[in-house]
């Protein structure tokens, strides 16, 4: 884990779309490209991001039509970025404490990467865990109020737990302590 820092795990030249382009757009790309996230643009300058995670909390829960809604509208802003030297685990600590799982990388003020936390977890898998011991939450495996998809029923959840590289909402998480203990 010595000296790893963001530039050597992040994906470089993150997708970018307009603020005034349409949720639907968005989705497309996001599912053509295979990404969870883009990077909101206004002016040309990145004010914002808008996630997986915030269609289904912002659009779909909602019953709105991601047609007529613009990233602009459900993008999540001001974005918390990070330096490109930044080191790995404190970018773990920054997600955690924050509650994130993406964060965008800057050189110079300008964002020539993202990272998410399964690139933390594929280069270093104990590391996020590591950091929630570090940070003194005894449950450290419950992620409380970590919102997103269920890697095992695909079931949204407002509150994943992280095991082993995968998160799972707590009907799932608990299905699989108990089959352990058979
Ligand atoms: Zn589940």
């Amino acid at each position: 884990m010595n000296n790893i820092v963001a530039r050597d795990v992040m994906s470089r030249n993150p997708i970018t779309e307009d603020s005034g382009e349409s949720v639907i757009r968005a989705a497309q790309i996001m599912r053509d490209k295979g990404i969870s996230s883009i990077l909101v643009l206004k002016n040309n300058v990145v004010e914002g991001i808008v996630t997986e995670r915030d269609l289904v909390t912002k659009i779909v829960s909602k019953g709105l039509d991601p047609a007529k809604i613009t990233l602009g509208e459900i993008m999540s802003s001001p974005l918390i970025s990070i330096n490109e030297d930044t080191p790995l685990e404190l970018v773990a600590e920054l997600m955690w404490k924050n509650k994130i799982r993406r964060l965008p990388v800057k050189r110079e003020n300008v964002i020539v990467g993202i990272l998410t936390e399964n690139d933390i977890v594929r280069i270093s898998p104990g590391l996020i865990e590591i950091t929630r011991e570090i940070s003194g939450d005894k449950n450290y495996q419950l992620i409380a109020g970590l919102h997103g998809i269920c890697d095992r029923c695909h079931e949204y959840s407002n509150n994943l737990v992280y095991r082993a590289g995968k998160y799972y909402c707590e009907l799932c998480y608990s299905d699989i302590i108990s089959s352990l203990n058979e």
